[in-house]
C-alpha cells in the first residue's frame, strides 16, 4: 500500500514537471504579479522606461481593490447617495422645488457604480495596449526566483488558455490585500457582509450595524444613512477614524452623530449570528463589561484588510513573512532577491491606493536607474464622508509623542465666503507647524472638498514651506482653499476673516 502510494506520488510529480517542461514560455524583462493600482501603475512605468513589461492578474478585469471592489466603487455610492439626500432633504432651502416623490432606484443606483467600473478598468487595459504591457490573464505564481507560472483559472473569460511559463529578469510582487475576517462571524456576503458585499446590497437595510469604526466602515455607513439606513458602529477603541488627529475624529463623529449614526465605541463584539433575515451582534463594554445584544438587518464586518499572497508560492522562495501576514522588504522594496520586489498593500505601509502607485513607480525606477522615492511622510488620507475629512504629515498626538514643539492655526468653514454661499460649511482646516522654524508638520481638514485641498498641503510639506510661505501664495477667491490659507496665516500670526 505504502509503495503504491509512493508510486503515485512520484508519478504526479512526474507528471508536473513534465508538464512544466511543456509548458509555452515566454521572455520579458519585468513581470508584474498583480494588477492593482500598485501592479498596473508599475507595468505602465516599466513600458515606458523601456522594458519588455507583462503583468499577471487573475481576477479577470485590471484595477484591483481599488477599482473594482474599494476606492472606485465606494465613491460613485457615496457621490450619488450624497446628490440624493441633498435632493431629498437640502434643496428645498435652496430654492429648488421637486415635484413628487425623490426616491432611490437600488439596481441603477448599482448600475450606475458597476458602469463606472467597467469604463475604469476598461480604460488599464487600453493603457497596457498603448503602452505595449502584455496582460496575462491568469494566476501568477513562483515556479523559482526566475520565472513565474501563469496557471489558467476555470471560467475567467478571456483568461490565458494553457499553462505559461514567464522567464523574467526583474519580478514585482503586487498582490495586495484581502477582507480580515472576524473571528467566529461567519461572512455571507448577504446579511453578513464585507465591505465587497457591502457595495452591492440589493436593498436598502432599515438597520445596518458595523464593526469597526475605520474609514471603510464609516463611508459604506454615510451611503446607507442617506438612504434611509439606521446605522450603529461598534468600535473596540474609544475614537473612530483610526489614525485621523484625536479632535477632528472627535469633530468627525460628531456630524456623523449629527446625520443619525448611533456609535458604541470602546465597545467589544463577542459574535454575531445571522438568523433568518436578522443579525443578533453580542457586545461589551469594554470598562464596565455590561453587555447588551444588538439587532440589524444587515451587519457590516470592517475591521481592516490583511495582506494576500495566497497561490504565490512565496514559501518556495523563501520569502520572508512578519507576523502580520506581510511579504518583508528592505528600503529599495527588495526581498531576499534583489530582482524581486514587492510593493502595494502586501507589504508595509498605510493600505491605500496611491501608496502603492508611489511604491510600483519607485520599484521599477530601481530597476532602471538605481533610485527611487517614496516620501511615506507625505502621504494623503482621506474619508469621503459630508463633510470630507482629509489629513497629511503628523497629527497632534504624534507631535506630542515625538516631543516636538509645534504651534496650531485654525480656520472654520463657517467664515470661508465660498462655503457659506455653497451653504456647506461644516468643519475646520488645522495647521500644524514647528513651534520654532514655522515649517509646516501636518495638515488636517475635515470639510467640504477636503479630499481636493489636501493636495495643497502635501506640496508645501514636499517642499519644506513654512506656514507664511503658504499664506503669502495668492489664492483664488472665492475659494474652499482661501481657508486653507486662513489657517496657515492662523499658526503664524492671525487670520483676516474670522
Ligand atoms: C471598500 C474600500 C474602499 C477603499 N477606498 C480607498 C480610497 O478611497 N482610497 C485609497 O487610497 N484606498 C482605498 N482603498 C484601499 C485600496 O483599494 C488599496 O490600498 C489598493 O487597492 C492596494 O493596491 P494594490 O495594488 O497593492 O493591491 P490590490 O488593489 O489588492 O490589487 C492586487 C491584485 O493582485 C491580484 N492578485 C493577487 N494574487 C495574485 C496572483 N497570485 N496572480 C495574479 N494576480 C493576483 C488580485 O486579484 C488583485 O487584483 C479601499 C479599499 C476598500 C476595500
Amino acid at each position: 500500500m505504502l509503495r503504491l502510494n509512493l508510486q503515485r506520488n512520484i508519478s504526479k510529480r512526474a507528471f508536473s514537471q513534465a508538464s512544466t517542461l511543456l509548458a509555452a514560455k515566454k521572455q520579458h524583462d519585468v513581470v508584474i504579479i498583480g494588477g492593482g493600482p500598485g501592479g498596473y501603475v508599475a507595468a505602465i512605468k516599466a513600458a515606458q522606461l523601456g522594458f519588455d513589461t507583462a503583468c499577471v492578474e487573475k481576477r479577470g478585469r485590471l484595477g484591483g481593490t481599488c477599482l473594482n471592489v474599494g476606492c472606485i466603487p465606494s465613491k460613485a455610492l457615496l457621490n450619488n447617495s450624497h446628490l440624493y439626500h441633498q435632493m431629498k432633504h437640502d434643496a428645498k432651502q435652496r430654492g429648488i422645488d421637486i415635484q413628487g416623490e425623490v426616491s432611490v432606484n437600488v439596481a441603477q443606483f448599482q448600475k450606475a457604480k458597476d458602469t463606472a467600473v467597467k469604463q475604469l478598468t476598461g480604460g488599464i487595459e487600453m493603457l497596457f495596449k498603448k503602452n505595449k504591457v502584455t496582460y496575462y490573464k491568469g494566476l501568477g505564481s513562483f515556479e523559482d526566483e526566475n520565472s513565474v507560472k501563469v496557471s489558467p483559472i476555470e471560467g475567467l473569460e478571456d483568461g490565458i488558455a494553457e499553462e505559461t511559463i514567464l522567464e523574467a529578469k526583474n519580478i514585482v510582487v503586487a498582490t495586495g490585500s484581502e477582507v480580515t475576517p472576524f473571528p467566529g462571524i461567519q461572512i455571507d456576503e448577504e446579511r453578513i457582509v464585507s465591505s465587497t458585499g457591502a457595495l452591492s446590497l440589493k436593498e436598502v437595510p432599515k438597520r445596518l450595524a458595523i464593526i469597526g469604526g475605520g474609514i471603510i466602515g464609516l463611508e459604506m455607513g454615510s451611503v446607507y444613512s442617506r438612504l434611509g439606513s439606521k446605522v450603529t458602529v461598534v468600535e473596540f477603541l474609544p475614537k473612530i477614524g483610526a489614525s485621523m488627529d484625536d479632535e477632528v475624529a472627535a469633530s468627525t463623529q460628531k456630524f456623523l452623530k449629527k446625520q443619525g449614526f448611533d456609535f458604541k465605541l470602546g465597545t467589544k463584539v463577542l459574535s454575531g449570528e445571522r438568523n433568518g433575515d436578522v443579525v443578533k451582534i453580542e457586545v461589551e463594554n469594554v470598562k464596565s463589561g455590561k453587555k447588551e445584544t444588538l439587532e440589524a438587518d444587515v451587519l457590516l464586518v470592517a475591521i481592516g484588510r490583511r495582506p494576500y499572497i495566497e497561490g504565490l508560492g512565496a514559501e518556495k522562495l523563501g520569502l520572508e513573512v512578519d507576523k502580520r501576514g506581510r511579504l518583508v522588504i528592505d528600503d529599495q522594496f527588495n526581498t531576499k532577491f534583489p530582482h524581486i520586489k514587492v510593493i502595494g498593500d502586501v507589504t508595509f505601509g498605510p493600505m491605500l491606493a496611491h501608496k502603492a502607485e508611489e511604491e510600483g513607480i519607485a520599484a521599477v525606477e530601481y530597476l532602471k536607474t538605481g533610485h527611487g522615492h517614496v516620501n511615506y511622510g507625505n502621504i494623503p488620507s482621506v474619508m469621503y464622508s459630508h463633510p470630507e475629512v482629509a489629513w497629511v504629515g503628523k497629527t497632534e498626538e504624534q507631535l506630542k509623542e515625538a516631543k516636538i514643539s509645534y504651534k496650531v492655526g485654525k480656520f472654520p468653514f463657517i467664515a470661508n465666503s465660498r462655503a457659506k454661499t455653497n451653504m456647506d460649511s461644516e468643519g475646520f482646516v488645522k495647521i500644524l507647524i514647528d513651534a520654532d522654524t514655522e515649517r509646516l508638520l501636518g495638515a488636517h481638514i475635515i470639510g467640504p472638498n477636503a479630499g481636493e485641498m489636501i493636495a495643497e498641503a502635501g506640496l508645501a510639506l514636499e517642499y519644506g514651506a513654512s506656514a507664511e510661505d503658504i499664506a503669502r501664495v495668492c489664492h483664488a477667491h472665492p475659494t474652499l482653499s482661501e481657508a486653507f490659507k486662513e489657517a496657515n496665516l492662523a499658526a503664524y500670526s492671525k487670520p483676516i476673516n474670522f
